[in-house]
C-alpha cells in the first residue's frame, strides 16, 4: 500500500471529504497540523511569509490554549485555520456524539474557517455526515509528507512531495516536535521547487 498518496479505497469511505481540489489547475493546498507551538509554527509562518505563500493549519485547541498569541498570529499573517479537535482524539475511539463535543468544544476557542481534519484521518462516517450538515467541511489530504516519521529523511520528506504532487494536491505536513526539525531541512527548498514546476498555492475559501 502507497501511504503517501492515500488509495481510492480510503477516499471512497468518506466521499463528501474533500481529498484533492481542481485536477485542471495547476494549484496545491499547503496544510500543517497538530500546532499551534512555539517550538515549529513561527518558523513555518516565516518560511511562508517570505515565500508569499498562504496555507492552512488544523489546530489542536489544546496547543492553541497554551498558546494564544500563536494562533492570532496564523490569523492575522493571512493564513487558515481549521480545527483538528481539542484533544488529538482518535475517531473510532469515541462516541460519536462525545467527538461531536470535542470538535465544538474546539471550534469556542479556535473560531476556524469551518474546515475540520480529523486527527490520524478516521473519522466515523456518521460524524462526518453531521458536520457535514452543520455546514463544515472536512479536509483530508491527498499527500501524506510524513514528515513525522523518524525513519525518512529530510531528502525523502522532499522526494515524496517531489513524486506524488499533482494538480490540486492537498499536502500534509506538521508543525510539530516530531517534524519541525526535518522541515527546516526541507520545507524552503520544497516550496521553491514547488513554484518552479509553476505550482500556485490556494487555500480553502
Ligand atoms: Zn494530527
Amino acid at each position: 500500500m502507497i501511504i503517501e498518496q492515500p488509495a481510492e479505497v480510503f477516499r471512497w469511505l468518506y466521499p463528501n471529504a474533500l481529498w484533492r481540489m481542481d485536477r485542471n489547475k495547476k494549484e496545491v493546498y499547503l496544510t500543517f497540523d497538530d500546532g499551534p507551538i512555539p517550538e515549529a509554527t513561527p518558523y513555518i509562518l516565516d518560511v511562508l511569509e517570505n515565500l508569499d505563500i498562504k496555507a492552512t493549519f488544523f489546530m489542536v485547541a489544546d496547543n492553541a490554549q497554551r498558546y494564544p498569541h500563536l494562533l492570532n498570529e496564523v490569523r492575522a499573517r493571512g493564513h487558515r485555520v481549521g480545527n483538528h479537535t481539542f484533544h488529538h482524539i482518535h475517531g473510532l475511539m469515541y462516541p460519536w456524539a462525545a467527538y461531536i463535543n470535542n470538535v465544538l468544544l474546539a471550534e469556542e476557542l479556535l473560531q476556524s474557517d469551518k474546515l475540520f481534519r480529523p486527527p490520524h484521518g478516521w473519522i466515523n462516517p456518521k460524524v462526518c455526515q453531521k458536520l457535514n450538515a452543520m455546514g463544515w467541511r472536512i479536509v483530508m489530504w491527498d499527500i501524506v509528507t510524513r514528515d513525522y516519521s523518524n525513519r525518512l529523511t529530510a531528502d525523502q520528506i522532499l522526494n515524496n512531495v517531489r513524486k506524488y504532487v499533482r494538480n490540486g494536491s492537498i499536502i500534509t505536513f506538521h508543525d510539530s516536535l516530531k517534524s519541525i526539525d526535518k522541515l527546516k531541512l526541507m520545507l524552503p527548498e520544497t516550496l521553491s521547487w514547488l513554484k518552479g514546476q509553476g505550482y500556485e498555492f490556494k487555500v480553502f475559501d
